[in-house]
Formats: C-alpha cells, structure tokens, sequence
C-alpha cells in the first residue's frame, strides 16, 4: 500500500507538471517542443514503472487503475500531436497558437494604450481644472471695483492655483510710495490683511532687490540674490519675488517661500491680469476719492458731507441725543491772498484743515463748506460742549505757527454754533441758524465764537 502511495504521488505530480509544461511552450515557443515533453513525460512514467516492476518482481502498471489511466493520457496526448502532425493539421495548431500569441501581443498593446489613455486624461482633466480656476480667479477679480476686494479675489486664486508654504501681496498705494509701509499688504495664506507691516531681514532684501531691477527675484542655494527666474523648472525656490507691473510701472509684488517653478506658471498668467485689475480698481478709487473729498485740503466736500450730516442728525434725533453744527470762516483772508498770491492762500487752508481734523474726535465730521469756509457737525454733543470745542478750536488755530516760506503768520477764525435740540430740529434750518451765528461773531469783531 505504502508503494503503491509513491508511486500513486510521483505520477500525481508528474501529471500536471508535464501538463502544463507541454502548454506553456506548446503555446509560447513551439509545438515540436511540446511534442517533445510530452513523450519524454510517457518515457518518465514507463521507466518508474519499469524499475519498479524489477524491484519488486511485480507489474505495478496492471494493478493500479492510477497508473493505467496516467498512462492512456500521456499516451493519448503524445498520439493525438502525432496525429495532428501526420495529418498536416500541425499547421492549424501552429496558427491557433500564433493567434493566441497574436491575439495575447494586441491585448498586452491595447491595455498599455488604454492606460496611457487614462493617464492622459487625468492630465487633461488636471488642466481643464487649473484652467477653470485661473478663469473663476480672473472673473471674480474683474466683478468689482473694490480695491479690496479686488485683492482679496486676486490671492484666493493663488492659493487656489499654487501650492507654496507662505505667500505674501505687498501692492502700492502709490507708485511713487514704492515701499511696505505704505503699500496694502496681505498673507495669502490667511487671506488676511498683515498686522504686521515690517519685513523681516531676508524678506526686505529680496523686495529691495526687485524694486530695483524691477524682474523677479529669488536666492538661490548657496544664498545668493538671483534676479530673473531660474533656468532649472525642477527647482524649488526658497523665496522668490515676483514683480506685479504694467509695463514699466510696478503695482505690487508677491513673495513666496517654498514653492516650486512649475507651481508658479499660472500664477504667472494670472497676475498679469490682476495688475491691470488692480489699475482698474485704484482708478475708480481715487475718483470715488476725487468725488468726496477735497483735494486741496482732504476734507469731505460739501455735497457729501450734507449727506453724511443728514444722516448723523437723522440717527442721533432717533436716539434722542444732542447734535451740534459749526460754521468756521478765516477772518480777513483775501489779505493773505493780496499780500501773498493765491497759492500761499492755498497752504494755510491745508494748514488749517490739519488742524481741524486734528482737533476732531471720533465720529466728528468735517468738511470744506466752501472757499474759506469749514464745517464740522459733532453727534451727541450740546450746545455747552459745543462752544468749549469751538473755544478750544479758536484758541488752537489763534496759537498754531502757519509758516508760509520760512515765514511765521497769525491767523484766526470766527466760528458759529447751532444745536439740536436747542435751536431747531431739521438740518437746513441747524446751517442757517449757524451761518447767522457766524455772522454775528464776525460783527463782534472776528476771533470769536458765537451762538444764538
Ligand atoms: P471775513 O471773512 O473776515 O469777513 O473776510 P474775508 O477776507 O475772509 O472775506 P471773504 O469771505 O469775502 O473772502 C474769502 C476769500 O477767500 C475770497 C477768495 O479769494 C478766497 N478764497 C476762496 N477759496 C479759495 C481757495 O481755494 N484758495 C485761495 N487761495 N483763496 C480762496
Ligand atoms: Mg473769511
Ligand atoms: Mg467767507
């Protein structure tokens, strides 16, 4: 039993051994080959059998049903290769296999296509994507008219485009104020206006230098300034500014930390768009500017600050609080006009305007009323306080030194109140009332304040 059991096992493994031996080269290499195995796979079995039969005295091959079917198989296979071969089907087995291979070669291709393919298109997707921001990023900016807004649409759509560790938009009020205490500045990372305005030292280097050569600039590994962008695509910039310009003329700059070329490409695209949006939006800043404020002295202009001064009034009535208006004339200006020309006039009213809104509190407004004359409207404040604020106003311009050319001038103003609730309740008649005021101190002799 024991015999039999090995010989039961070695013909076992011989069977699929030879078996697949047999298709694998009959399929991949070549069908004589396989013919081959075959029969050297029935030699195999017959020998065993052959010393077996020696050993023992006893034929193995008539007792075991194992090895007479093992043996009818492999004989089987081997007569039916022979077969085909003797009646010239070889030449069909041979083709099958060359369709298999052929067949096996054009899947192989296909499936390296497809994923090339697929590959490919994720690329594509990729770009569409990056497209599609850079187009939502240059839409949103063009949307508005607000600088800071504008801004703020300007570095979402860096952050949304590139991958980088810190990242920060320095843009100029001016393009004569060309440095970061004056400019806008904002991390893109927070998207967040910076609290803090000073530059640590490598980072004023580097803006320095692109203010300078106007060109982008970045510090290469042995840290030294490079000014133009590198050469190498594959390398990642440390820090890295990038000039925002039109032309010539430059409107901000980006710097980055950490970030790679390739991350930068449609940064690039996107803020040379973004200047001229931010031209545009600084544009109709100043003329909003040129259209409330006054350019000569800064201060609102009359139009506007009628109707801010409507509305405080209209609030502070609301809220059951006093209001108070005052009516500020320079006394004997057309001397200083005379004597001086009028672009020394022009000085002293800017002088005097600083003094004005110097003297305001929080929430005063001020304005020019017209030629020589200012106004100021103060919410929540009484007649009583009124008049110390305008004495303290007087007293203030009386002793302020107007140095006009190296030369010292004295210069005083006469001054009107009106109050609500005290004298009326509707703005028109609260002016009036002040005009008439002012009047009156004008006739008691000027450098006065006065009340009805
Ligand atoms: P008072 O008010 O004390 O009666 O005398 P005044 O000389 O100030 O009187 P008036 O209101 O008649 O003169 C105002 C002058 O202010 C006349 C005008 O030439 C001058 N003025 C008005 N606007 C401007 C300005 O924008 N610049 C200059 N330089 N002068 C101005
Ligand atoms: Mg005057
Ligand atoms: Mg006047």
């Amino acid at each position: 039993m024991g015999e039999e059991l090995i010989i039961s096992l070695n013909i076992f493994f011989a069977l699929p051994f030879y078996t697949a031996l047999i298709i694998v080269i009959g399929l991949f290499f070549n069908y004589k080959v396989a013919c081959f195995i075959s029969f050297a796979g029935l030699t195999h079995i017959v020998v065993f059998l052959i010393f077996k039969m020696l050993e023992k005295d006893r034929v193995f091959l008539w007792e075991s049903p194992w090895l007479i079917g093992l043996s009818i198989c492999y004989m089987a296979i081997y007569l039916f290769i022979i077969f085909l071969y003797r009646n010239k089907q070889v030449a069909m087995v041979e083709d099958v296999f060359r369709n298999y291979r052929e067949v096996r070669d054009k899947y192989d291709e296909i499936s390296e296509r497809y994923r090339s393919v697929k590959s490919g298109n994720e690329e594509k997707r990729k770009e569409v994507n990056e497209v599609e921001k850079l187009y939502k990023g240059l839409t949103s900016m063009s949307s508005t008219l607000d600088m800071k807004q504008t801004l703020y649409e300007c570095a979402s759509c860096i952050l949304e485009l590139a991958k980088f560790r810190r990242g920060k938009m320095i843009i100029f009020r001016s393009p004569e104020e060309q440095d970061e205490k004056n400019a806008e500045i904002m991390d893109i990372k927070t998207l967040a206006g910076a609290a803090d305005k000073k530059f640590g030292k490598e980072e004023k280097e580097i803006f320095d230098a692109v203010i300078r050569h106007k060109d982008a600039v970045y510090r290469d590994k042995n840290g030294k300034l490079k000014i133009g962008e590198s050469c190498e695509t594959e390398l990642l910039y440390d820090i890295i500014s990038i000039p925002m310009k039109i032309e010539d003329e430059m409107l901000g700059i980006l710097i980055f930390e950490g970030v790679s070329f390739g991350e930068l490409e449609n940064v690039r695209i996107l803020i040379a768009d973004a200047a001229l949006e931010i031209r545009k939006a600084s544009f109709y800043e100043k003329i909003r500017e040129l259209s409330i404020v006054d350019e000569l002295t800064g201060l609102y202009l009359r139009r506007y600050f009628m109707a801010r001064f409507d509305s405080e009034l209209e609030r502070t009535q609301k809220m059951e609080m006093p209001f108070s208006f005052l009516m500020v004339d320079i006394d004997h200006f057309k001397k200083y006009n005379d004597t001086y020309g009028h672009l020394v006039g022009d000085i002293i009213l800017k002088e005097l305007a600083f003094v004005l809104k110097d003297r305001a509190r929080q929430g005063d407004l001020v304005g020019r009323y017209g030629g020589e004359e200012f106004c100021m409207a103060l919410p929540s404040t009484s007649k009583d306080n009124a008049f110390k604020v305008a004495e303290r106003l007087r007293i203030k311009v009386m002793k302020h030194d107007f140095i006009v050319q190296d030369e010292k001038m004295d210069l005083t103003v006469s001054i009107g109140i009106a109050s609500f609730p005290e004298d009326c309740d509707n703005p028109s008649q609260l002016i009036e009332l002040a005009d008439k005021a002012l009047y009156a101190a004008k006739k008691a002799g000027r450098n006065q304040v006065c009340c009805l």
